[in-house]
């Protein structure tokens, strides 16, 4: 059995209404993440951690930010797409691990959510998901509530 690491991140600044979709879970804010599609900051950073662990080019290729076709689309359908490119290329999703970095709001208590909704997207179990919410206790931008940034790791395995 060979394995795969890979690596995402992603931010998106957070304006007034637009929808807070974060891991595919729409939060009831008057204010949201700015972007071409639903901008899930989280979902996009699992999708560019398991491209990264294929050893593919990231979520901008495959999804260009020009493309009229992905304007609001819900990224949990650019998550099955990635599923189904690695899918095909032979690995096996093991697990996810992924942060959540967000002054507000408070992410905690939508965290099982979240998870049940990539689990859903990947064919993961939520077991084979972690998630955790942060803060970025003041500091910088992301601490000033200017935006949400997410980090994710993602570990393939093929045959
Ligand atoms: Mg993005």
């Amino acid at each position: 059995m060979k394995y795969r690491i890979g690596h995402g991140y992603d931010i998106h600044r957070l304006v007034p209404g637009r929808p807070l979709i974060l891991g595919g879970v729409r939060f009831a804010t008057d204010y949201g993440l700015d972007g071409h599609s639903d901008a899930d900051c989280l979902t996009h950073a699992i999708c560019d951690a398991l491209l990264g662990a294929a050893g593919l080019p990231d979520i901008g290729h495959f999804f260009p930010n020009t493309d009229p076709a992905y304007k609001n689309i819900d990224s949990q359908l650019l998550l099955r797409r990635v599923v189904a490119e690695i899918t095909a290329r032979g690995f096996t999703i093991a697990n996810i691990d992924a942060s959540v970095i967000a002054e507000k709001p408070k992410i905690y208590p939508h965290l099982a959510a979240m998870k049940a909704a990539l689990a859903q997207s990947t064919g993961l179990l939520p077991a084979e998901i972690g998630l955790k919410a942060t803060t970025n206790e003041g500091v910088d931008d992301l601490g000033r509530g200017l935006a949400i940034a997410a980090h994710a790791v993602a570990l393939l395995s093929r045959a």
